[in-house]
């Protein structure tokens, strides 16, 4: 495995990769990462990791500062994958000019979910994936369903900019008792972990409620909202899969049951899908 340290070297890497695999990240890699890079090695000649986390999209400068980082285990764990390269650009080289003010926008897809509560969240993260897409050209980026917000605009913004490149979503990865894998983990006590279990746990049951037939979207949601009352809600609702419009009835493009809570200070989210019949 190589290690990119600049745009320069990564352009360069990619020169003539007949396929070429993404999974840009933030680091303090877990299992949903790893998942998302075997499915790129699977499918793709070459495969190229990046880590970088982007301020940009850190509307909370607290966050930001706690973000856990461990280059040196993530570079263990990426060589084991075989892993081809690893990109990680500087600051300096990303934002010479501190961030910048252009903005890639959809109105209406930002401002719902995690764009409701999240002050230039998704504008900052377009926006370097953009870039990373300039800079690493890839044939195919995988964007795990965890953040299936993120994963709408990535795919929307790949299409509507012309990029070629096909966007792939790829399952949410969880602990064996039902907690979304995230880097933010790391940051709760045992209780809080414990604490957080009520957030898949009342998704699994509000997805339950719907696949039984049940139609009355408004007690689904109060049940959820009644099952996470212990903890600081952000959102927790049924939406449309593809608009993310909140729904009060079944639709024709499926639905997400989407929550953000905070436990012990940590911004959580997680999410379960039900396909269109
Ligand atoms: P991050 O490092 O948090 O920016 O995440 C990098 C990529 O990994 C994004 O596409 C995330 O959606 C994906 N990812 C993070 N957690 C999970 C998970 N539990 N399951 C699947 N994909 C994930």
């Amino acid at each position: 495995m190589i290690q990119l340290d600049t745009v320069k070297a990564m352009r360069a890497f990619s020169r003539d990769k007949a396929s070429l695999g993404f999974v840009p990240t933030m680091g303090f890699l877990h299992e949903g990462h790893l998942s998302l890079v075997r499915r790129a090695k699977a499918e793709n000649e070459y495969t190229v990791v990046s880590i970088f986390v982007n301020p940009a999209q850190f509307n909370d400068a607290n966050d930001l500062e706690k973000y856990p980082t461990d280059l040196e285990r993530d570079l263990v764990l990426l060589e084991r994958e075989g892993v081809d390269a690893v990109f990680i650009p500087k600051r300096d080289e990303v934002y010479p000019e501190g961030t910048p003010t252009v903005k890639i926008r959809y109105d209406a897809l930002m401002g719902r979910l995690c764009g409701a509560f999240r002050e230039n969240h998704f504008e900052g993260m377009l926006l370097i994936v953009h870039n990373l897409f300039m800079w690493v050209s890839p044939t195919r980026a995988y964007f795990g369903l965890k953040d299936y917000q993120q994963f709408l605009l990535v795919e929307k913004m790949a299409r509507d900019l012309a990029f070629p490149v096909t966007v792939h979503g790829c399952p949410l990865v969880r602990e064996e008792d039902g907690l979304a894998l995230s880097s933010r983990n790391v940051r709760l006590s045992t209780k809080g972990r414990s604490d957080a279990l009520v957030i898949s746990r009342s998704l699994f049951e509000a997805k339950a409620d719907v696949e039984r037939g049940g139609v009355n979207f408004a007690l689904i949601k109060k049940n959820l909202h009644a099952a996470l009352n212990s903890l600081r809600i952000e959102y927790a609702s049924l939406y449309d899969a593809q608009t993310l419009e909140e729904l009060t009835l079944p639709g024709k493009n499926g639905v997400l049951i989407a929550v953000a809570a905070y436990v012990e200070g940590v911004r959580l989210i997680d999410n379960v899908l039900i396909e269109p019949c």
